[in-house]
């Protein structure tokens, strides 16, 4: 498992250097890792971050840029606006609706970055004890995760999440990639009303 760890960290960084992405978001990617998310989080959920991250989503408008053929780069979940990642995540009116919830959730002012960098640059500067933001940007994490879920699923699924199954969602998920294998514990209850 460590070899594995240590290979996936030199891939990204190799990548990151190539690709002159700013480190400090390798820096999270590790910081994931030294706070023992690499058990909890699935390595498919660090890929995709690193992906989110550097723009390498296939979103309809890198899809396009790489020359397939869709024929509507607009937004799948609400049609106003080009699909891109800032529009998905950020400012397509669904993530918006999401983005409050989940401040209101927190009592962190998290709704109004426009993008992944923002939002790291943000954090990054957060004055929190390490428990905090462990737990925040876990839900964070899980909060793009869940919209590129349902998003996926408006386009691809049969059995699409609903809207309103969203935010329970990032709650569950957020939950259980904290503390299902942790020591540290927290009552399902307690986190509903105060996850930080
Ligand atoms: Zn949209």
């Amino acid at each position: 498992m460590t070899n594995i760890i240590g290979q996936y960290v030199r891939m990204v960084t190799f990548l990151f250097q190539r690709q002159g992405i700013q480190l400090t978001t390798l820096f999270y990617l590790r910081y994931i890792q030294v706070q023992g998310g690499i058990k909890l989080f699935q390595r498919k959920l660090i890929i995709f971050l690193w992906r989110l991250a550097i723009d390498r989503l296939p979103t309809r408008l890198n899809l396009v840029s790489r020359g397939v053929d869709i024929g509507n780069i607009g937004c799948s979940i609400c049609n106003h606006g080009v699909e891109d990642n800032h529009h998905i995540f950020f400012s397509c009116l669904l993530a918006k609706e999401i983005w409050r919830k989940v401040s209101l959730w927190t009592s962190v002012d998290i709704n109004r970055f426009a993008s992944w960098s923002e939002w790291l640059s943000w954090y990054d500067q957060w004055e929190e004890n390490i428990s905090n933001k462990n737990r925040m940007y876990t839900i964070v994490a899980a909060t793009v995760w869940v919209i590129w879920r349902f998003q996926n699923g408006v386009i691809f699924s049969e059995n699409p999440m609903r809207k309103d199954e969203i935010f329970d969602s990032i709650r569950n998920y957020s939950y259980t990639w904290l503390f299902s294998r942790s020591k540290k514990q927290m009552s399902w209850n307690s986190w509903l009303v105060k996850p930080l």
